[in-house]
């Protein structure tokens, strides 16, 4: 029997606003553990939660980017359940009545239109975190109760675990292209909960879904689904039964491991949190932030095309960050041609990424300095292969490519007098070329201007150089 996959994503992203959802403690990261906390976020007897004015917008430039509609009222719930990071007893989030609903995202991806309909995005708040320590001791650092989260709901549209990491990927580029989330999953500021089902090819019923919990790198999304299917297709075509149940990805041994039956939603008690009112969204504020809302991924790759002429998988790959986007669209205005900016991304720029495991962020060249050894190009001054040798002592020093130039007598010969001398010699030793390009085969042509080149260790202007040759050999 054949399966095929299906697969529904949940997201979990904290919002980049400097305090909490419900009082004024900061979200910093990096502060000592326990040291923002306060009653509110504890939940201690008597203490009132505040909605932050800014979570409601930024959830608000979610739904939005998203393609949802914002609901005009949304009510935040309890959702009961004990757990030593929660020492409140409950989590406060939007339940039944959430923030946006009814959302899509569509892209092409090598060829293949893709639709991920999204069932809702939801307002809520984070929990604290354990620290285990050894065997014996475990650690609880409260700094992160209560920092905002948007929970990103999909439906089950995706059918393979490498468009679950392609969606993945991409979600995380709107979510930081409209500013709302850091998308720093090693820092837990962007995870993702995989629900995994097979079903018999053809058949249009779900299968029985295996939810996988808090996943936080593409690779290991990738893989716990490929684990995980693998998994599923054994014990049906055993004819048996698959449990509903919550797993967890082990990257140890590359393998998900049970972790509870499914809880149901009536298990957490959910009621309408009795502190917070209806949320009540002005239609003047979406309209408000709709028009701020900032350029999307796609959007930009579609403009990049247009307006820079590169290719299209090329403008894929630098629209999915923000960092590359922008030091492409500085280094395509300042150098002034475009092309060659989109095949120096995509070509040097990026296998020197790759192998410093570096990010555009942390990139020592600036997009200015890197559009003046462009021009260098560009005008004759030095040759591409020259540039690659520039390019590599800028990234190393630092020195700017006009000083690299100078010290390492790249220069190309743009002079004709010294050139003509190279080009004399050439033909003056290869006399056999020569003929045969008198004969009618002007292919040979090439291998004269290499033989220039070499006679002047690469320096020559290849355009002057074929020039040159050509007018002499037509001369006489
Ligand atoms: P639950 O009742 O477990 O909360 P929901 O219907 O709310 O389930 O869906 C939770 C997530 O699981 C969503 O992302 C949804 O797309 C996905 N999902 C639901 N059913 C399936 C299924 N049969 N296979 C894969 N994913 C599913
Ligand atoms: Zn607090
Ligand atoms: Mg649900």
């Amino acid at each position: 029997m054949d399966f095929e996959p299906v697969i529904g994503l949940e997201i979990h992203a904290q919002l980049l606003t400097e305090t909490k959802i419900f009082c004024g403690c900061s979200t910093n990261f990096s502060s000592p553990p326990n040291s923002n906390i306060c009653p509110v976020c504890l939940g201690l007897p008597g203490a009132l939660p505040v909605l932050n004015q800014r979570v409601v917008e930024y959830g608000i430039r979610a739904g939005l980017a998203l393609g949802c509609s914002i609901q005009e009222e949304s009510v935040f719930a309890r959702k009961n359940y004990f757990y030593p990071d929660l020492p409140k007893g409950y989590q406060i989030s939007q339940y039944e009545e959430p923030l946006a609903i009814k959302g899509r995202v569509e892209y092409l991806t090598s060829g293949r239109e893709i639709c991920v309909r999204i069932n809702r995005v939801h307002l809520e708040e984070d929990a604290g975190k354990s620290v285990h320590q050894g065997a014996h001791t475990t650690s609880l650092d409260y700094n992160r109760s209560g920092v905002p989260l948007i929970e990103i709901v999909t439906e089950p549209d995706i059918y393979s675990s490498s468009d679950a990491a392609d969606f993945f990927g991409r979600l995380r580029g709107v979510l930081c292209a409209v500013g709302i989330n850091d998308g720093n999953m090693e820092e837990g500021s962007l995870r993702c909960d995989a629900n995994v089902s097979m079903r018999q090819v053809g058949v249009k019923e779900l299968g029985v879904k295996v939810e996988i919990k808090n996943i936080n790198s593409f690779k290991f999304l990738e893989k716990a689904i490929d684990y995980e299917c693998f998994r599923q297709s054994e014990i049906l075509s055993s004819g048996e039964l698959i449990d509903q149940e919550t797993r967890l990805w082990d990257a140890t041994t590359g393998r998900t491991e049970s972790m509870r039956s499914k809880e149901e939603a009536h298990d957490y008690r959910y009621f309408p949190e009795p502190d917070i009112p209806t949320l009540i969204v002005a239609e003047a504020l979406v309209d408000d932030i709709r028009k701020v809302m900032p350029e999307l991924p796609e959007e930009r790759k579609q403009r990049f095309i247009k307006e820079f002429e590169i290719a299209e998988d090329a403008a894929g790959w630098l629209t999915q960050a923000q960092g590359l986007a922008n030091y492409f669209e500085e280094l395509a205005r300042q150098s002034q041609n475009p092309v060659a900016s989109g095949n120096w991304m995509m070509g040097t720029v990026r296998r020197y990424l790759n192998e410093h495991s570096a990010d555009i962020d942390d990139f020592k060249i600036d997009p200015s300095e890197l559009a003046k050894l462009i021009q260098l190009v560009d005008s004759g001054v030095i040759s591409g292969s020259a540039a690659k040798t520039v390019f590599s002592k800028m990234a190393e020093t630092g020195a700017n490519a006009e000083s690299i130039v100078e010290d390492e007598g790249l220069k190309q010969i743009a002079d004709e007098d010294v050139l003509s001398l190279a080009v004399e010699s050439v033909l003056k030793g290869n006399s056999e070329a020569v003929e045969t390009y008198r004969s009618g085969k002007e292919g040979v042509l090439g291998f004269l201007v290499g033989k220039v080149m070499k006679e002047t260790q690469g320096k020559a202007n290849p355009k002057l150089a074929r020039d040159l040759l050509k007018a002499r050999l037509s001369s006489e």
